[in-house]
Protein backbone atom coordinates (compact mmCIF):
# COMPACT_ATOMS: atom_id res chain seq x y z
CA UNK A 1 0.00 0.00 0.00
CA UNK A 2 1.83 2.91 -0.97
CA UNK A 3 1.02 6.78 0.55
CA UNK A 4 2.45 10.49 -0.23
CA UNK A 5 2.65 13.18 1.73
CA UNK A 6 0.17 12.03 4.38
CA UNK A 7 -2.25 10.79 1.83
CA UNK A 8 -3.28 7.31 2.34
CA UNK A 9 -3.06 4.63 -0.25
CA UNK A 10 -6.34 3.57 1.14
CA UNK A 11 -9.72 4.51 -0.87
CA UNK A 12 -11.82 3.84 2.40
CA UNK A 13 -11.70 2.50 5.61
CA UNK A 14 -14.42 0.74 7.38
CA UNK A 15 -14.53 1.49 11.06
CA UNK A 16 -16.15 -0.99 13.16
CA UNK A 17 -17.17 0.82 16.72
CA UNK A 18 -19.71 0.84 19.56
CA UNK A 19 -23.17 1.95 19.45
CA UNK A 20 -22.32 3.50 22.96
CA UNK A 21 -20.07 6.06 24.25
CA UNK A 22 -18.40 4.16 26.87
CA UNK A 23 -18.12 5.97 30.46
CA UNK A 24 -14.60 7.66 29.85
CA UNK A 25 -14.06 10.44 27.77
CA UNK A 26 -10.80 9.24 25.72
CA UNK A 27 -13.22 6.76 24.11
CA UNK A 28 -14.77 9.72 21.86
CA UNK A 29 -11.44 12.04 21.85
CA UNK A 30 -10.23 8.39 20.24
CA UNK A 31 -13.20 8.56 17.80
CA UNK A 32 -13.15 12.04 16.67
CA UNK A 33 -8.89 11.55 16.19
CA UNK A 34 -9.85 8.75 14.17
CA UNK A 35 -12.30 10.63 12.11
CA UNK A 36 -9.24 13.70 12.27
CA UNK A 37 -6.48 11.30 10.54
CA UNK A 38 -9.20 9.89 7.63
CA UNK A 39 -9.89 13.09 6.85
CA UNK A 40 -6.80 14.36 6.78
CA UNK A 41 -5.06 11.55 4.37
CA UNK A 42 -8.48 11.95 2.20
CA UNK A 43 -10.15 8.50 3.36
CA UNK A 44 -13.60 8.02 2.96
CA UNK A 45 -15.53 6.22 6.20
CA UNK A 46 -17.63 3.50 5.80
CA UNK A 47 -19.33 2.12 8.75
CA UNK A 48 -22.61 0.81 10.55
CA UNK A 49 -24.59 4.37 9.42
CA UNK A 50 -25.49 4.82 13.17
CA UNK A 51 -25.81 8.13 14.73
CA UNK A 52 -25.20 6.90 18.03
CA UNK A 53 -22.01 6.78 20.14
CA UNK A 54 -18.71 6.42 18.76
CA UNK A 55 -20.55 5.18 15.40
CA UNK A 56 -22.26 8.84 15.21
CA UNK A 57 -18.85 10.79 16.58
CA UNK A 58 -16.56 9.44 14.06
CA UNK A 59 -19.29 9.84 11.22
CA UNK A 60 -19.90 13.64 12.39
CA UNK A 61 -16.46 14.12 12.06
CA UNK A 62 -15.55 12.57 8.75
CA UNK A 63 -18.51 14.29 7.35
CA UNK A 64 -17.56 17.73 8.74
CA UNK A 65 -14.23 17.22 8.01
CA UNK A 66 -15.25 17.41 4.08
CA UNK A 67 -15.01 13.81 3.45
CA UNK A 68 -17.75 11.17 2.29
CA UNK A 69 -19.27 8.88 4.65
CA UNK A 70 -21.41 5.39 3.85
CA UNK A 71 -23.21 4.17 6.15
CA UNK A 72 -24.49 0.53 6.11
CA UNK A 73 -27.46 -0.62 8.27
CA UNK A 74 -30.28 -3.22 8.31
CA UNK A 75 -33.81 -1.46 8.14
CA UNK A 76 -34.91 -3.07 11.45
CA UNK A 77 -31.84 -1.62 13.19
CA UNK A 78 -32.84 1.90 11.61
CA UNK A 79 -35.24 3.41 14.49
CA UNK A 80 -32.42 1.91 17.24
CA UNK A 81 -28.99 3.28 15.74
CA UNK A 82 -30.33 6.43 14.06
CA UNK A 83 -31.64 9.61 16.18
CA UNK A 84 -32.19 12.53 13.95
CA UNK A 85 -30.47 13.54 11.00
CA UNK A 86 -28.70 10.37 9.11
CA UNK A 87 -24.91 11.30 8.39
CA UNK A 88 -23.69 11.58 4.92
CA UNK A 89 -24.87 8.17 2.70
CA UNK A 90 -27.34 5.58 3.81
CA UNK A 91 -27.62 1.92 2.53
CA UNK A 92 -30.17 -0.12 4.02
CA UNK A 93 -29.85 -4.05 3.98
CA UNK A 94 -31.81 -6.51 5.12
CA UNK A 95 -29.91 -8.05 7.22
CA UNK A 96 -26.71 -7.90 9.48
CA UNK A 97 -25.03 -10.39 6.74
CA UNK A 98 -25.65 -8.24 4.15
CA UNK A 99 -24.29 -5.58 5.99
CA UNK A 100 -21.09 -6.90 7.10
CA UNK A 101 -20.62 -8.32 3.27
CA UNK A 102 -21.35 -4.76 2.07
CA UNK A 103 -19.16 -2.73 4.16
CA UNK A 104 -16.64 -5.94 3.22
CA UNK A 105 -17.21 -4.84 -0.35
CA UNK A 106 -16.74 -0.84 0.06
CA UNK A 107 -13.70 -0.84 1.95
CA UNK A 108 -10.38 -1.61 1.75
CA UNK A 109 -9.33 -1.75 5.20
CA UNK A 110 -11.09 -2.44 8.66
CA UNK A 111 -10.33 -0.69 12.09
CA UNK A 112 -12.15 -1.78 15.29
CA UNK A 113 -12.27 0.96 17.98
CA UNK A 114 -13.62 0.02 21.38
CA UNK A 115 -17.29 -1.07 21.62
CA UNK A 116 -19.74 -4.00 22.36
CA UNK A 117 -20.70 -7.16 21.04
CA UNK A 118 -21.51 -5.71 18.09
CA UNK A 119 -17.94 -4.38 17.18
CA UNK A 120 -16.48 -7.71 18.60
CA UNK A 121 -18.72 -9.93 16.07
CA UNK A 122 -17.61 -7.36 13.08
CA UNK A 123 -13.89 -7.28 13.51
CA UNK A 124 -13.91 -11.66 14.64
CA UNK A 125 -16.06 -12.10 11.65
CA UNK A 126 -13.42 -9.91 8.98
CA UNK A 127 -10.49 -11.55 10.70
CA UNK A 128 -12.26 -14.60 10.18
CA UNK A 129 -12.44 -14.21 6.52
CA UNK A 130 -8.79 -12.69 6.30
CA UNK A 131 -7.75 -16.39 7.77
CA UNK A 132 -9.75 -18.32 5.29
CA UNK A 133 -8.13 -16.42 2.43
CA UNK A 134 -11.45 -14.50 1.14
CA UNK A 135 -9.21 -11.26 1.37
CA UNK A 136 -5.99 -9.11 2.13
CA UNK A 137 -7.45 -6.13 3.52
CA UNK A 138 -5.60 -4.88 6.47
CA UNK A 139 -7.44 -5.00 9.85
CA UNK A 140 -6.72 -2.76 12.63
CA UNK A 141 -7.29 -2.37 16.51
CA UNK A 142 -6.97 0.95 17.71
CA UNK A 143 -5.96 -0.35 21.31
CA UNK A 144 -7.03 3.04 23.10
CA UNK A 145 -6.02 3.55 26.88
CA UNK A 146 -5.74 -0.10 26.61
CA UNK A 147 -8.89 -1.37 25.92
CA UNK A 148 -8.24 -4.39 23.89
CA UNK A 149 -5.04 -5.48 26.27
CA UNK A 150 -7.21 -8.52 27.39
CA UNK A 151 -8.50 -9.63 23.94
CA UNK A 152 -5.14 -9.23 22.36
CA UNK A 153 -3.57 -11.44 25.59
CA UNK A 154 -6.31 -14.19 24.48
CA UNK A 155 -5.20 -14.53 20.62
CA UNK A 156 -1.54 -14.72 22.34
CA UNK A 157 -2.70 -17.35 24.46
CA UNK A 158 -5.05 -19.02 21.28
CA UNK A 159 -1.21 -19.36 19.54
CA UNK A 160 0.82 -20.38 22.51
CA UNK A 161 -2.15 -23.09 23.34
CA UNK A 162 -1.79 -24.04 19.27
CA UNK A 163 -5.62 -23.06 18.32
CA UNK A 164 -4.00 -19.94 16.26
CA UNK A 165 -1.03 -20.34 13.94
CA UNK A 166 1.41 -17.40 14.04
CA UNK A 167 0.61 -16.12 10.81
CA UNK A 168 -3.34 -15.96 11.63
CA UNK A 169 -1.92 -13.97 14.91
CA UNK A 170 -0.36 -11.35 12.26
CA UNK A 171 -3.47 -10.39 10.13
CA UNK A 172 -4.26 -8.28 13.07
CA UNK A 173 -2.10 -5.10 13.45
CA UNK A 174 -2.77 -2.92 16.30
CA UNK A 175 -1.49 0.33 17.90
CA UNK A 176 -3.02 2.89 20.75
CA UNK A 177 -3.17 5.83 18.57
CA UNK A 178 -4.82 6.71 15.31
CA UNK A 179 -2.51 8.15 13.31
CA UNK A 180 0.13 5.08 14.89
CA UNK A 181 -2.57 2.40 13.77
CA UNK A 182 -3.15 4.10 10.06
CA UNK A 183 0.69 3.93 9.11
CA UNK A 184 1.54 0.62 10.56
CA UNK A 185 -1.87 -0.87 8.03
CA UNK A 186 -0.75 1.86 5.28
CA UNK A 187 2.78 -0.67 5.79
CA UNK A 188 1.28 -4.14 5.79
CA UNK A 189 1.92 -6.84 3.81
CA UNK A 190 -0.79 -9.69 3.20
CA UNK A 191 0.50 -12.51 5.37
CA UNK A 192 2.04 -15.18 3.20
CA UNK A 193 1.69 -18.50 4.89
CA UNK A 194 1.48 -22.15 2.44
CA UNK A 195 -0.76 -23.68 4.94
CA UNK A 196 -3.51 -21.00 5.11
CA UNK A 197 -6.31 -21.59 2.41
CA UNK A 198 -6.91 -19.32 -0.15
CA UNK A 199 -11.14 -19.22 -0.48
CA UNK A 200 -13.40 -16.94 -2.24
CA UNK A 201 -17.09 -15.30 -1.55
CA UNK A 202 -18.26 -17.33 -3.67
CA UNK A 203 -17.16 -20.67 -2.13
CA UNK A 204 -18.51 -20.36 1.20
CA UNK A 205 -21.70 -18.19 0.40
CA UNK A 206 -24.99 -19.90 -0.62
CA UNK A 207 -26.00 -19.10 -4.05
CA UNK A 208 -29.23 -17.16 -2.41
CA UNK A 209 -26.68 -14.89 -0.46
CA UNK A 210 -24.30 -13.76 -3.44
CA UNK A 211 -21.42 -11.05 -2.85
CA UNK A 212 -23.45 -8.42 -5.47
CA UNK A 213 -26.60 -8.99 -4.20
CA UNK A 214 -26.42 -6.35 -1.63
CA UNK A 215 -25.41 -3.87 -4.27
CA UNK A 216 -28.16 -4.91 -6.69
CA UNK A 217 -30.77 -4.40 -4.11
CA UNK A 218 -29.98 -1.34 -1.80
CA UNK A 219 -30.81 2.16 -1.99
CA UNK A 220 -28.53 4.87 -1.09
CA UNK A 221 -30.19 7.19 1.00
CA UNK A 222 -29.25 10.35 0.72
CA UNK A 223 -29.29 12.52 3.98
CA UNK A 224 -29.62 15.87 2.81
CA UNK A 225 -33.36 15.39 0.80
CA UNK A 226 -34.38 12.18 2.46
CA UNK A 227 -35.07 10.82 -0.92
CA UNK A 228 -33.74 6.86 -2.42
CA UNK A 229 -31.77 6.83 -5.48
CA UNK A 230 -30.54 3.75 -7.31
CA UNK A 231 -27.22 2.55 -5.50
CA UNK A 232 -24.08 4.42 -7.24
CA UNK A 233 -21.65 3.38 -4.87
P1 LIG B 1 -21.88 -2.62 19.85
O1 LIG B 1 -20.41 -2.73 19.76
O2 LIG B 1 -22.51 -3.81 20.53
O3 LIG B 1 -22.36 -1.31 20.41
O4 LIG B 1 -22.45 -2.70 18.35
C1 LIG B 1 -21.83 -1.94 17.33
C2 LIG B 1 -22.56 -2.16 16.04
O5 LIG B 1 -22.47 -3.52 15.67
C3 LIG B 1 -24.05 -1.83 16.10
O6 LIG B 1 -24.35 -1.03 14.95
C4 LIG B 1 -24.71 -3.18 15.97
O7 LIG B 1 -25.92 -3.07 15.26
C5 LIG B 1 -23.71 -3.92 15.14
N1 LIG B 1 -23.87 -5.37 15.19
C6 LIG B 1 -24.24 -6.14 16.23
N2 LIG B 1 -24.25 -7.44 15.88
C7 LIG B 1 -23.91 -7.49 14.56
C8 LIG B 1 -23.77 -8.53 13.59
N3 LIG B 1 -23.97 -9.81 13.91
N4 LIG B 1 -23.41 -8.18 12.34
C9 LIG B 1 -23.21 -6.90 12.00
N5 LIG B 1 -23.33 -5.87 12.85
C10 LIG B 1 -23.68 -6.17 14.12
Amino acid sequence: MSSSAGVSGFKRICVFCGSSSGNKTVYLDVARELGDELVQRKVDLVYGGGSIGLMGEIAGTVHTGGRNVIGVIPKALMPLEICGQTIGQLIPVDDMHQRKAEMARLADAFIALPGGYGTLEELMEIITWSQLGIHAKPIGLLNVNGYYDPLLALFDKAVEEGFLSVAARLILVSAPTARELVHKMERFAPVQDKNMPKLSWETVEAPNRSRQQPRGMCLAWVSQNNSCTPCKV
